[in-house]
């Protein structure tokens, strides 16, 4: 048997990008669908560490008021960082709103606010391809609803499908912009447990951070609250994979806190840690979220850069679909948004991660043991930071010993500066990307020929 149906917008996949998509272009008033491959009972059910960065100021399409009742825990206020090598522990704020969130709840929260906006949910539907009319316009996609054929014919198509988001492969972008510089390299494989402890733990107002033995890659225990615990790991997939559960077991072991834990929850997942894709759009065709590489790349949190970029891709949409055109150029000023707002700083951040596969571990804890809290917040965040002379000539003496790493990231982060730069000179329409492409390819030359890095792109 097979079933169609007909929307003016279908997005795909019940996450935060697909959410925020279809809620936006349901609060213009048009038709809009999200299938989602999940059943209604299992959606929302997400792998994340649970940490909800700048939700004060998330996007209106589904208020805070909707979803802060998952926030579990709002008294987090810093960054714990335990570094072993140097038997050191560093302390640093956390700049701006942050919570940890039952993140379950927090994905059926995000589903009811989509619905109560109008949009329909279509559960149980794998998406398993994309129809494209003769000229390469996407028109809609096909998949299975327990064992039959359905189909969705759409003015426009979301992409919130999450990472490696199976829609790209399926799609012909050959007379598109849309970024297929895209690979496994490029991820980090990650995965937590929910773990109740029996005793309250002293941390509740930290997210506690701990570089991984091997690989380029960190463990972390996010407090839900006092007694829940996200606890997880993950590492670059252009490393020696490493055995996630039995790693994140032997920390476990070593800690006193959790002796007589019980473990409620296990999830592991795919996530982008690379630079946003260059261009994000094809004709009737958006990708928002992690199916875009929406997420901060040093610390692994996409969760707020799917909210925009989902809300932006919503907004797009619809300008499109009213204009009658839903061609690339019409839809160009989504990737300027998303450039604008958060892009230029993840790409600026990717630099960091990139220095990270070149450097000793070591080396890099032994530096940032040496270096103060507060920059590295800023610099963690933003993708920059800078130091006053007192500073400065503090952080010179207590850094000595690593003046030859410090020589190195400084030449690093003039290079992540300029890059920074130049995505603010992101190109204004789909005709001038190749311009911009070349010159960013060429400070990327010059980053990898500074950090000793294998090219990531
Ligand atoms: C272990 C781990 C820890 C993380 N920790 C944090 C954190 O602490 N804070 C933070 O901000 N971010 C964190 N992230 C990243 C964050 O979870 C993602 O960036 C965010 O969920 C991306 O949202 P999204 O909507 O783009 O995709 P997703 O949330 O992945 O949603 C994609 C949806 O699409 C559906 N789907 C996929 N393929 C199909 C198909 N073919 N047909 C139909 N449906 C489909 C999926 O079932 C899913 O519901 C973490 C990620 C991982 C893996």
């Amino acid at each position: 048997m097979s079933t169609s149906h007909e929307y003016d917008v279908v997005v795909v996949g019940a996450g935060t990008a697909g959410c925020y998509a279809a809620a936006t272009v349901a609060r213009e008033g048009l038709d809009v669908a999200i299938v989602e491959r999940k059943t209604a009972e299992e959606a929302g059910h997400i792998a994340c560490g649970d940490a909800l960065k700048g939700a004060d100021a998330f996007p209106e399409a589904i208020p805070k008021s909707q979803i802060e009742g998952a926030f579990t825990n709002t008294g987090v206020d810093h960054g714990r960082f335990e570094i072993p090598q140097e038997d050191t522990v560093l302390d640093i704020p956390v700049p701006g709103e942050l919570a940890v969130i039952d993140r379950w709840e927090y994905g059926r929260l995000l589903i009811e606010g989509a619905e109560s906006a109008g949009v329909d949910f279509h559960y149980d539907t794998v998406v398993q391809d994309v129809t494209q009319d003769d000229g390469g316009t996407v028109t809609g996609i096909r998949g299975t609803h327990k064992g039959d054929v359905v189909t969705y014919d759409a003015d426009v198509v979301v992409d919130g499908a999450g990472s490696l988001s199976l829609l790209q492969d399926k799609t012909d972008f050959s007379n598109a912009t849309f970024d297929t510089n895209v690979s496994y390299s490029q991820f980090c494989s990650a995965y937590r447990e929910i773990v109740e402890v029996p005793e309250p733990v002293e941390w509740d107002d930290a997210l506690v951070f701990k570089p991984t033995e091997r690989a380029a890659g960190y463990l972390w225990y996010f407090p839900r609250t006092e007694t829940t615990i996200n606890a997880g790991l993950g590492f670059q997939m252009n490393e020696e994979p490493m055995k996630l559960v039995d790693d994140l077991r032997r920390d476990l072991r070593h800690r006193p806190e959790f002796e007589g834990a019980t473990v409620t929850d296990k999830l592991g997942a795919a996530l982008p840690t690379r630079r946003p894709y260059d261009s994000a759009v094809a004709p009737g065709f958006l990708a928002a979220g992690d199916s875009a590489g929406h997420v901060n790349p040093t610390t692994g949190g996409g969760i707020a850069g799917a909210a925009y970029a989902g809300t932006y891709a919503g907004e797009q949409a619809v300008k499109a679909i009213s204009e009658g055109d839903v061609g690339e150029e019409n839809l160009w000023r989504y990737n300027e948004r998303v450039m604008d707002h958060f892009g230029a700083r993840y790409a600026g951040l990717d630099v960091y991660n990139i220095l990270s596969t070149a450097v000793d571990v070591d080396d890099l804890m032994g530096l940032l043991a040496s270096l103060p809290g507060e920059k590295l917040a800023e610099a963690l965040y933003s993708g920059t930071t800078s130091f006053g002379p007192t500073l400065l000539a503090k952080t010179v003496k207590d850094s000595y010993g690593y003046w030859g790493q410090i020589l190195h990231f400084y030449k690093t982060k003039n290079l992540a500066d300029d890059l920074m730069q130049h995505y603010g000179r992101y190109p204004g329409r789909p005709e001038a990307l190749d311009v911009w492409q070349e010159e960013r390819d060429r400070l990327m030359d010059d980053i990898y020929a500074v950090t000793g890095a294998e090219p990531k792109y």
